[in-house]
């Protein structure tokens, strides 16, 4: 349980260039509140206030939602040190202070609670803002937000399920009907001072009505309930959700900034933005941002009006814009990085309300950090730690077949959020969006302007739409960072979420039509449209593309280049077919770390051959269809190793139960009885005698070998004929024979036994010397618990960590879908355990083997061929524990290849922090 001493500071201020924290300290601060100090310590124009430490939101869990003792004391010195700055006070009936509150994970969080905004105003309180700011219906809309927002966030006067709008919205309308009977789309702007204070009246009877208790009046309980609501926000499903998918940690907690207000709404003079420091979708070194005149930072995000680009800003407040310029270049030198920043003018005058480091879509990535190095703003290891690797995965993203595109009407522009194309049926909720995803249809959820509540619909989608808001609203937002294609603020677009309808001047679609987006245009398409590959993979796979035409090509190539320079791990590739390896070794693999051969076995009537082999009663008869197996794998491998090149290549022998490769219905029975000569019946007694309970325990990997030696004397055959063919081509070959599922000494023994004999019968027939190695899989937790034992033959290990997690766990890995959502929801288990290794467990036992291994052979060769060799995370950790390599599908190499390298790099950089010690 989280203590509290009398000495914690729970409680640190800025104001006035000084400020009690850094940009450091964002695990104390949140990622705000660390940078609100670090501007105000630069100088920049940021409103006075303070930051409630991420320490109160533990305490305030471990200890039954109560607070610290000193918290109170130590915010009332933070009230009044804004006070002072600013000469008000709160709840004053002559200057009164307001103030915002936000809160501020060490990572933003679009689940959690967001900003209130004017916290202060009370029946009393407006009178003095009519008063200092000479504009009451100013005073009255401040006033009428503050109820609207508190009562919503903190309150919880918000939508019911039977309810289509928010009550607050409903109430608003209600008076506008009063107001303008004849007229529909009334802006708020037109309702007046009279106006207001009838909403402020109706919106206290609302919340009345609603939660049974008055609105509060004092600012003190106001200020009190809304710390409240952001720390138990943190516990929302919206943020758990959110959590879940960036493995988040639940313990980091949130904190809460109070921040004395600055207007935006004030008249003509006055707005809000947001604003990037480059384009956040492209890259590009332009300034790049939007804002809304006479508006508060939450119109702008909300996306309910479009906002106009900053650059308009130049016009209507030059000397604004200007200082917007300077700001913009100061916060890029001091941060090193592309910044999202807030911002709102106030009477001509700028205030910085937020920075912090952009979040930008792959393709933007790439370009800034290979952009910022040019500029010398970063060194080339810094940039290698910039791009997510998981985000790597959107610059290979494929875009629209160009020919087809050009033939296909664009119904509607919006603006470019998310790049990428996109095709799919459209959905208008969130929940059906994922029900269609999960019956495999592709989707498009199409909304007039997203919530946090979509959130969901958003993962399912293949892409996200919407009529109304700008770059920065919240689809945008969160479409980028998932690597959603996005299209928003599609103006033209009529959607009836009642009809299920959406409507383009007198073209109307329905739920489950098909309708395409470009994310890099903003362009909306009628009708499914072909996609085609990224650019990259047009330059590098298909060649249809020069190389010097496309920059995004030569960012990737310049990213890959710095990876190759700082990586120890190498990146190997699952591959079983030429045509994988040429695509692996074209994003920069270096050999096969995983050819699982038995998938050669099932192309055109090479199954036939195979089933006769398991059909066969005695060795004679096996041995008869395994030569006719023998030229086809041969052949394989020759194209295989061609395309290598000199690059070494696992071959795994047979791995899965030899029921899989059988048929089970009696009507494709009857037609390999045809095929084969092989009465019916026979085949059916081969099934039932192959039926096994539990088949990935049962007969199968190096089992299959010990009990038909012949299985792996032909597979042997077939990669040393090839080998000698290629070798005599002029061509190097390094074949690595992999042994699967071995527990015991023995198995591995009498196995490499028949490699050995067949390899040097192969050798003598064809003349030739071959270098090969023999090595096994480590995926059975025997294997690594006597792994030196296994390493005095093993040349190689390779961690099989899909059956090593299998196996380990005791989960099937096929069938745990039924329970692992439960489990990662209730955080028994982090992550996805298949996805990512489970370090503490799986991880252990390899630290265990690699250790042991070694301790046997010093140089043995480390490699992991699971499909966690593609995931970031366990990427970093097999270069933590020594491996030499990992191996994942071709197009998750550069993924892997970037996760290498950042590895390697924050190594050298933590070698560099550490002091050295010195010997004894
Ligand atoms: C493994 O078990 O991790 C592995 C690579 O083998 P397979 O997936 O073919 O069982
Ligand atoms: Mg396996």
């Amino acid at each position: 349980m989280a203590k509290a001493s009398k000495a914690t500071k729970y409680v640190y201020l800025f104001g006035n260039n000084k400020a009690d924290g850094d940009g450091s300290m964002k695990a104390l601060l949140g990622g705000k509140g660390a940078n609100l100090a670090e501007m105000t310590r630069i100088g920049l124009p940021v409103p006075p206030g303070f930051t409630i430490t991420t320490e109160v939101c533990t305490y305030y869990y471990a200890n039954k939602r109560t607070y610290p003792k000193q918290l109170q004391s130590q915010m009332e010195a933070g009230v009044l040190n804004m006070e002072k700055i600013l000469g008000k006070k709160f709840g004053d009936l002559d200057k009164p202070l307001l103030v915002a509150v936000r809160s501020g994970a060490r990572d933003s969080m679009p689940g959690m609670m967001d900003t209130i905004l004017n916290l202060g105003l009370n029946d009393q309180t407006v009178l003095a803002l009519v008063k200092a700011s000479k504009n009451e219906r100013f005073a009255w809309d401040c006033y009428r937000r503050f109820i609207q927002m508190y009562g919503d966030v903190v309150m919880g006067v918000q939508k019911r399920p039977d309810e289509d709008h928010e009550p607050f919205e409903t109430v608003i309308d209600g008076l506008k009907k009063e107001l303008f009977p004849k007229e529909d789309n009334v802006e708020d702007t037109r309702i007046d001072t009279l106006g207001l204070k009838e909403l402020v009246r109706r919106f206290k009877d609302l919340v009345k009505q609603r939660t049974g208790k008055n609105f509060p009046n004092d600012p003190w309980d106001q200020l009190r309930g809304a710390v409240g609501a952001v720390f138990g926000s943190w516990m929302n499903d919206r943020a758990i959700v959110y959590r879940r998918k960036y493995n988040i940690p639940q313990e980091w907690g949130t904190a809460v900034n109070v921040q004395a207000m600055v207007f935006g709404n004030t008249g003509d003079r006055s707005g809000s933005g947001v604003a990037f420091t480059r384009d956040p979708a492209s890259g590009e070194k332009v300034f790049y941002g939007e804002f809304l005149m006479n508006a508060q930072g939450e119109d702008v995000v909300a996306g309910v009006r479009t906002p106009q680009p900053v650059a308009e800003l130049k016009k209507i407040m030059p000397g604004a814009y200007n200082e917007l310029e300077r700001v913009r270049k100061t916060l890029e030198s001091h941060f090193k990085d592309m910044q999202d920043f807030e911002f709102t003018i106030e009477e001509e005058k700028l205030f910085m309300l937020q920075t912090r480091n952009g979040k930008r879509t792959g393709v933007a990535a790439v370009r800034i950090a290979v952009e910022m190095v040019t500029e010398k703003l970063i060194d080339w290891q810094t940039a290698v730690t910039r791009v997510p690797a998981e985000q790597l995965d959107q610059v290979l993203a494929p875009v629209f077949d160009r020919d087809t595109i050009k033939k296909t009407e664009v119904i509607a522009r919006g603006l470019p959020a998310g790049p990428g194309a996109a095709s799919g049926k459209i959905y208008f909720n969130a929940e059906r969006a994922v029900e269609a995803a999960e019956k495999r249809e592709k989707v498009l959820l199409v909304r007039i302007e997203t919530s946090p509540e979509d959130l969901r619909g958003m993962i399912a989608a293949e892409g996200i739409l919407t009529a109304r808001g700008g770059v920065s609203s919240h689809a945008a937002l969160v479409a980028r960072q998932m690597g959603k294609v996005c299209v928003c603020g599609a103006s033209a677009l009529q959607v009836d979420y009642h009809a299920k309808t959406l409507t383009v001047g007198n073209q109307t679609y329905n739920e489950g039509d098909w309708l395409s987006i470009d994310g890099t245009s903003g362009e909306v398409y009628a009708g499914e449209v072909k996609t085609a590959p990224s650019e990259i993979l047009q330059v590098l796979l298909d060649k249809s593309l020069d190389p010097k035409k496309s920059p995004t090509y030569l960012n990737f190539a310049k990213l890959m280049d710095w990876c190759a320079k700082a990586t120890r791990l190498q990146v190997r590739t699952n591959a079983d077919s030429p045509e994988q390896v040429a695509n692996a070794v074209a994003f920069g693999a270096s050999g096969i770390g995983l050819c699982r051969t038995e998938h050669m076995f099932f192309e055109g009537n090479r199954i036939d051959a195979m089933r006769e082999m398991i059909l066969a009663e005695t060795t004679e008869e096996r041995k008869k269809a395994l030569a006719k197996l023998l030229p086809y794998q041969r052949d394989d491998f020759a194209g295989m190793f061609r395309e290598l090149d000199g690059l070494p290549a696992t071959i795994r022998f047979l791995d899965p139960p030899l029921h899989e490769f059988l048929p089970h219905e009696s009507s494709l029975i009857n037609s390999l009885s045809d095929n084969i000569g092989v009465p019916a019946a026979k085949i059916s007694k081969r099934v039932a005698e192959l039926h096994e309970f539990n088949p990935m325990l049962g007969h199968r990997g190096c089992r299959l070998g010990i009990v038909y030696p012949e299985i792996s004397e032909m597979q042997a055959r077939a990669v040393f004929e090839a080998a000698a063919i290629v070798q005599k081509e002029g061509i190097k070959v390094r074949p690595e024979v992999m042994i699967p599922l071995v527990g015991f000494p023995k198995e591995l023994q009498l196995q490499i036994e028949v490699v050995n004999r067949v390899a040097a019968e192969v050798q003598k027939e064809q003349k030739v010397k071959l270098n090969y190695l023999v090595g096994t899989m480590i995926e059975i937790p025997r294997a690594a618990l006597v792994a030196d034992e296994i390493a005095r033959d093993a040349q190689f290990f390779s961690f099989g960590t899909n059956d090593l997690t299998q196996t380990t766990l005791g989960m099937s890995r096929d069938d745990s879908g039924s329970f692992l959502p439960r489990y990662q929801e209730l955080e028994i288990v982090k992550q996805n355990p298949f996805a990512s290794v489970d370090q503490s467990g799986v991880g252990k036992l390899m630290q265990v083997a690699v250790e042991l291994g070694q301790k046997t052979r010093p140089d043995i060769k480390l490699g992991i061929c699971g499909e966690h060799g593609g995931d970031p995370s366990s990427v970093k950790f097999c270069h933590k524990i020594g491996l030499n390599y990992v191996s994942c599908s071709p197009f998750r190499v550069p993924v892997a290849r970037l996760a290498a390298a950042q590895a390697a790099i924050s190594d050298t950089k933590s070698a560099a922090k550490k002091p050295l010690k010195k010997k004894k």
